[in-house]
């Protein structure tokens, strides 16, 4: 048969195809008025997108450059800093703080699992200068309780900058910037948004806009506070990545499109829409026999399942390549090997889910003797319809 490929891969995902085309239009200069006009727009409509009154600055750079800006904008060398990390992105957290002279205490615990308040309230110091996290953690797939850290760090009137790496889960998961008391915000472009790597983006709350009055880490093309006064003036401070800005606001154009031109409600929607994918998936493995790897604190940006004993992961992972043209992850670091990971944020749909779970069906009927051994004698065609039955209620349940 032939194979369309598909991308279950949690950054980069699917293309919406309206943004690929504003990308192959987007032949402008970035000192004209047609370009300032865009930029103030697309700021905007990011600003409705991440839900907050704060100013959000875009970065040309993946999202590792906008964690790097978070880092040297907000401290200076020898401040302490609290680093949650259960994860690869979190020990993103701990090597950028360190990079910029930072003492960093860490509350860690095993891949896969999220943080006990408890623990994070003990590591807390009244120095503590930021504290940095994921709200999704996308090499385990857990989600973590970013409105239990920020109530935490109000109750403890902590002089703390809260600082969360949103990268998967704006658009998958409920965050109320304003609300909760975050302080920095991030996100990218490869992820929730639906368009190619290459863009950040950070909102910045007014603490933290203090905050870089005073802090003296080296920082030059990630200055925050030029992008910020630039930007008042719809520029960036370098070339910006222009087919991606143009890229993007048919993005958040699309996403408010789903909810009658309302970009907050079309957010939601999509968050919505990343859980029940999630859920309908979590289900699906579980009736298929699996278990899953972020059960404790599942995400909705990816769903992480353990390989039966004894099979490497990759196994999986390659049978839907080459039978399926279905692209999903591995594990990362030190998971590689015994999980794999389907994505779910951005441009997945009830089609995509369905799709890729028969998929699975067939690679657990059929391809692998390894995971035959593990599921034991089984008759021909019993992995059928486990799965998909399981998923169809799910749909069902959430969405009448
Ligand atoms: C993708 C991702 C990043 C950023 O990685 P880049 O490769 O720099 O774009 C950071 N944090 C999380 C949680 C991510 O999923």
């Amino acid at each position: 048969m032939i194979r369309k490929t598909r991308l279950f891969t949690p950054g980069p995902t699917p293309l919406l195809p309206a943004a690929q085309f504003a990308m192959a239009a987007a032949d402008i200069h970035h000192r004209t008025p047609e370009f300032r006009a865009l930029y103030t727009r697309v700021l905007a409509q990011l600003k409705e997108f991440v839900g907050t009154k704060n100013d959000v600055i875009i970065l040309s750079s993946s999202g590792t450059g906008a964690m790097e800006a978070a880092v040297s904008n907000l401290t200076s060398p020898g401040d302490r800093v609290l680093v949650l990390s259960a994860g690869k992105f979190g020990e993103r957290w701990s090597a950028l703080a360190k990079a910029f002279g930072c003492e960093v205490d860490l509350v860690s615990e095993p891949y896969g699992k999220t943080f006990d308040i408890e623990k994070i309230k003990a590591e807390l110091r009244l120095e503590t200068r930021a504290v940095f996290v994921q709200a999704t953690e996308t090499s385990t797939g857990v989600r973590h309780y970013v409105e239990d850290i920020a109530k935490l760090l109000k109750e403890q009137k902590s002089e703390a900058l809260l600082v969360v790496d949103g990268i998967t889960g704006l658009g998958t998961t409920h965050l109320d910037m304003d609300a909760w008391g975050i302080d920095v915000l991030i996100g990218g472009s490869q992820k929730a948004v639906m368009i190619p790597p290459g863009l950040s983006y950070l909102a910045v709350s007014q603490r933290a806009w203090d905050r870089m009055e005073a802090t003296y880490n080296p920082r030059y093309y990630f200055d925050l506070r030029k992008e910020r006064k630039n930007a008042k003036n719809g520029e960036s401070a370098y070339t910006p990545a222009v087919a991606l800005i143009a890229a993007l606001g048919a993005a958040l154009d699309w996403i408010a499109a789903q909810a009658d031109g309302d970009l907050a409600a079309g957010r939601k929607k999509l968050v919505d829409n990343a859980e029940t994918i999630a859920e309908m998936t979590r289900a699906a493995v579980e009736a298929l026999g699996f278990k899953l790897y972020n059960g404790d604190s599942p995400g909705a940006a990816a769903t992480a399942v353990y390989a039966p004993e004894g099979v490497d992961s990759g196994l999986i992972v390659k049978e839907l390549k080459s039978r399926f043209a279905a692209i999903i992850t591995n594990g990362q670091g030190e998971m590689k090997g015994q999980i794999f990971r389907i994505a779910h944020l951005g441009f997945f749909d009830y089609m995509d889910t369905i799709a890729l779970i028969g998929a699975l069906e067939q690679v657990v009927e059929k391809s692998l003797p390894q995971l035959k051994a593990h599921f034991g004698p089984v008759s021909f065609g019993s992995a059928f319809g486990k799965g998909l039955i399981a998923a169809q209620k799910v749909y069902a349940e959430r969405t009448k």
